[in-house]
């Protein structure tokens, strides 16, 4: 038995999502780890240190757009290639697409959002966040072959030391495989992109207008965070579209979630209730994302954030 990993590369660099689908297919212990990677990506040996024995690096500029029948030929062929019964993948865009046409090319049982390692003492269970987060549903997955895929911050990327051997990889593709393509993309600007986050600074209606985000972004700046909105927000052209997060928006998991001006509608926490540390800031003693909050500041934002930020700058963060 041996696991793939299907990896994704940001502007050269493996992305933390990538690295946590390693440490769980580590963890799993159910063989030898193999990485494919179809971006351009350096220093690929490192990741021996999650675990990984082989890359399987495919150099294909045709691949530079993540054009999702290919890649999920790719995983196929190098799933084959190297004898994976289980192929593990943290969610993306690419990868909700890709995984059930893997599933099928390799006649496999799919389980998608997976939050927690597998049972195995009765079958293969794995847990899968369902509901928008809100509950959760135990598995079983049948058949000898499994796809996966790993809700983000599901688990916290381990390093277990070693090297990575790299190999050239040269799949075949479906004659059909290049038949959508994808003719423009447009980056989110600014340096950390949200749904990658470990720390995100979001605000929402309680700060009054878009003359007043400088101190959020001054506090996201400081914290090495992304910064985030609630709806109306968005709506109202505060911010751009992509900050906004909820049912209707990006969902986010991040380490730590400050929510400032934000009254914590169910719509809202539905995309940042897998967040690890949840801090609100508000006026209003009785706002309902205190039910959710591990800390709780009850104040005017225009008074807490300068002096957070003050804080924060005395301790030399
Ligand atoms: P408000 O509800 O107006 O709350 C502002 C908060 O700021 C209040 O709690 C207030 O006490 C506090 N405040 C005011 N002044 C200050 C101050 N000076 N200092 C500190 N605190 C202050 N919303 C989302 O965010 N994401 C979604 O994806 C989403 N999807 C939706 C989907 C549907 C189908 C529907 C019907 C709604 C959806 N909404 C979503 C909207 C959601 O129901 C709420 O209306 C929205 O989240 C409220 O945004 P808000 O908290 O910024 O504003």
């Amino acid at each position: 038995m041996s696991v793939l990993v299907y990896i994704e590369a940001d502007n050269g660099a493996v992305k933390k999502s990538s690295l946590e689908a390693l440490t769980y297919a580590a963890k799993m212990n159910a063989g030898d780890v193999t990485a494919l990677v179809t971006d351009k990506a350096e220093n690929l040996e490192e990741l021996g240190k999650y675990g990984v024995k082989t890359v399987l690096q495919v150099n294909d500029d045709k691949l530079s757009a993540r054009p999702v029948s290919a890649i999920a030929s790719a995983i196929s062929a190098a799933a084959q290639k190297v004898g994976a019964n289980t192929v593990v993948m943290s969610r993306s865009s690419t990868v909700d697409a890709a995984a059930p046409r893997v599933g099928v090319k390799m006649n496999a049982t799919v389980a998608s959002n997976v939050v927690a390692l597998p049972q195995t003492d009765n079958g293969f269970v794995v847990r899968r966040g369902v509901f928008t987060g809100k509950a959760f549903a135990d598995t079983k997955l049948e058949g000898e072959n499994k796809v996966l895929t790993i809700a983000k911050n599901a688990l916290a990327v381990e390093e277990t030391g070693g090297s990575a051997t790299i190999e050239a990889f040269t799949p075949d593709y479906g004659a059909k495989d290049f038949a959508v393509k994808v003719t423009d993309v447009k980056k989110q600007e600014g340096d950390i992109l949200l749904p990658e986050a470990d720390l995100v600074v979001s605000a929402g209606r309680g700060l009054k207008g878009p003359e007043n985000w400088g101190m959020i972004e001054k506090l996201a700046k400081t914290l090495g965070a992304a910064t985030a909105c609630s709806k109306p927000v968005s709506d109202m052209d505060w911010r751009p579209h992509h900050e906004h997060v909820g049912q209707t928006g990006i969902k986010v998991a991040p380490s730590l979630y400050i929510a400032v001006g934000i009254s914590g509608a169910i719509q809202h926490l539905a995309g940042v209730n897998s967040s690890k540390t949840i801090v609100v800031i508000n006026k209003d003693s009785e706002a309902p994302f205190f039910k959710s909050a591990d800390y709780g500041i009850v104040g005017d934002a225009f008074d807490v954030v300068p002096k957070l930020q003050a804080a924060l700058e005395k301790a030399g963060v």
